[in-house]
């Protein structure tokens, strides 16, 4: 999904500070939630109705927490001082290890995405066609947590229709580019395989629990590695023009971009999670 623009400034402290301080962090941190209310996205969810019974394979990934990032811990953890072995520090990484548990589960999905962009094929293709600078837009992107919505909602469509409304997933401003802050959502899909279900049974009824509801992203269920990466690529293709805006919940239209994302990219994100689970990450 999107959400209306709303671009975060980037304060970038040097980046010799940045490292010891993250390092520092590191040691301390809780996977405590970082706050940002102030830029709440509208509820809506990515998911799809009908999948080829191949795009289910990997749907029942299960999650551990990933195995913690030793090219991070190797390059940043040996001296703060002696700075990283090679190549330029990796900035987005360093303020996700500083997230707790959360954040290593976005950079392994977000190392997944960087793998994926970077080699020849036709995901990586689908978004340069949009935006040839797609892969380095996307390493830019920052990420910050919300505390957002958590319950399934029911809605009454204008046709009497019961609709589900789900805690959204995340989001990024439209076209906003190199260095956008996507959102998350940490009670939604990509965190969450399931969510109570609200029902109100009149506007000024008390909201009832009425179950629970499983949270998915297009067929990957909700909190397993290829749940994360369409959700990731996704944003991508918000962030670059690639998708139209979708940020009005029940149009269904983030379900038909995420279809449009896993017609470009079902087969990479099949393959980089089995390359996943083959290198012991996921089990
Ligand atoms: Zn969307």
């Amino acid at each position: 999904m999107s959400f209306a623009r709303a671009r975060q400034a980037a304060v970038l402290p040097a980046a010799a500070h940045l490292l010891l301080s993250a390092t520092l962090m590191l040691l301390s941190s809780s996977p405590a939630l970082s706050q940002v209310r102030s830029r709440r996205a509208s509820a809506a969810t990515h998911s799809a109705p009908t999948f080829p019974r191949d795009f289910l394979e990997s749907s029942d990934e299960t999650n551990p927490l990933p195995t913690p990032l030793r090219s991070a811990a190797a390059r940043y953890n040996s001296s703060p001082f002696s700075g990283p072995s090679s190549g330029p520090p990796d900035l987005v990484q360093l303020r996700l290890l500083t997230f707790g548990a959360r954040g290593l589960l976005i950079e392994q999905a977000r190392q997944q995405v960087l793998a994926i962009l970077a080699a020849e094929n036709s995901c990586s293709a689908w978004f340069r066609k949009a935006d040839p600078a797609a892969a380095a837009i996307f390493e830019s992107l920052e990420f910050a947590l919300d505390d957002g919505p958590k319950d399934v909602v029911t809605v009454k469509s204008t046709s009497g229709e019961i609709l589900f409304k789900h805690p959204y997933s995340a989001g990024v401003p439209e076209n906003a580019g190199h260095d956008a802050t996507v959102l998350l959502n940490a009670n939604g899909s990509f965190f969450t395989s399931a969510a109570d279900i609200l029902r109100r049974d009149s506007d000024r009824g008390v909201a009832r629990f009425a179950g629970r509801r499983d949270l998915r992203v297009g067929p990957y269920a909700g909190n397993t590695l290829p749940a994360r990466i369409t959700t990731l690529l996704h944003e991508l293709g918000h962030a670059i023009g690639r998708l139209p805006d979708d940020s009005d919940e029940l149009s269904g239209l983030s379900m038909q971009n995420t279809e449009r994302v896993l017609h470009a990219c079902h087969a990479e994100i099949k393959a980089s999670v089995r390359q996943n689970r083959d290198k012991g990450n996921e089990r």
